[in-house]
């Protein structure tokens, strides 16, 4: 199954993308987490990406393309992969289908996840994630047992710097203008399905798979 989870900041696609993850045993390929894994160890890379990363804005395209260019090249991709947060311009999409036809493999779908605006301002700014296992959580939405620590392993749950409101305000805008072009390009290309973000979790997930099944079932 090759994937691409599309919608803005907030949308759920990280989450959809764990769960899918656990449900089919194929890897998500998270663009941002790479990044601020690459500025975390302060890599040439992380040190290029952190000064658009801290101000909302995208990093330039040939340093995410090369990015999953190289990614979907290792061995746990063979069976699929669920793309979260690449592609986010045309230009990379357009890499994107080049990368994989070079590879001989198709995508199977793109899932879009549609979020009303102020709603994803209150996902982002309850954000949080834990520093050493990754999880992620809700202050309100998917909150931990105990406040600020991790259920899974006890760690530390972070605020994301760019989960402060002022920088959501300017990624939001990113995406209207940047990504959601993306929307029309997959729809043209026959890969487009739109899935109501706003319910819950699980809800989402069950028209994700159902939609999935679907196309499993088509082919
Ligand atoms: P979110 O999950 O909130 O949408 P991400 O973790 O996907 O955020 O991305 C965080 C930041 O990393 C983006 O604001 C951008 O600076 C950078 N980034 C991630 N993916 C891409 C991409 N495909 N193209 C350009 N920049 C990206
Ligand atoms: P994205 O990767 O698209 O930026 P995330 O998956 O990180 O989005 O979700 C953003 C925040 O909203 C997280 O704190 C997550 O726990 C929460 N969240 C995700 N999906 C839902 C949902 N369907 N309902 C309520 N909260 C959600
Ligand atoms: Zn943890």
């Amino acid at each position: 199954m090759n994937l691409i989870l599309l919608g803005p900041p907030g949308a759920g696609k990280g989450t959809q993308a764990k769960m899918l993850m656990d449900r089919y045993g194929i890897p998500q390929i998270s663009t941002g987490d790479i990044l601020r894994a690459a500025v975390k160890d302060g890599t040439p890379m992380g040190l290029k990406a952190k000064s658009y990363m801290d101000a909302g804005a995208l990093v330039p395209d040939e340093v995410v393309v090369g990015i999953v260019r190289e990614r979907l090249q290792q061995d746990d991709c063979k069976d699929g992969f669920i793309l979260d947060g690449f592609p986010r311009t045309v230009p990379q999409a357009d890499a994107l289908a080049e990368a994989l036809s070079s590879l001989g493999r198709l995508l199977d779908a793109v899932v879009s996840l549609a979020v009303d605006v102020e709603v994803l301002v209150e996902r982002l700014t309850g954000r949080r994630t834990c520093r050493d296992c990754g999880r992620g959580y809700h202050v309100k939405f998917a909150p931990p047992k105990v406040s600020g620590v991790c259920d899974a392993c006890g760690g530390e749950l972070l605020q994301r710097d760019d989960d402060r409101e002022e920088t959501i305000r300017r990624r939001l805008n990113v995406y209207d203008e940047q990504t959601s072009p993306l929307i029309a390009y997959y729809r043209q290309a026959g890969l487009l399905t739109e899935v109501d973000g706003m319910l819950s979790m699980d809800a989402v997930q069950e028209a994700i798979l159902a939609h999935l099944g679907k196309e499993q079932a088509r082919r």
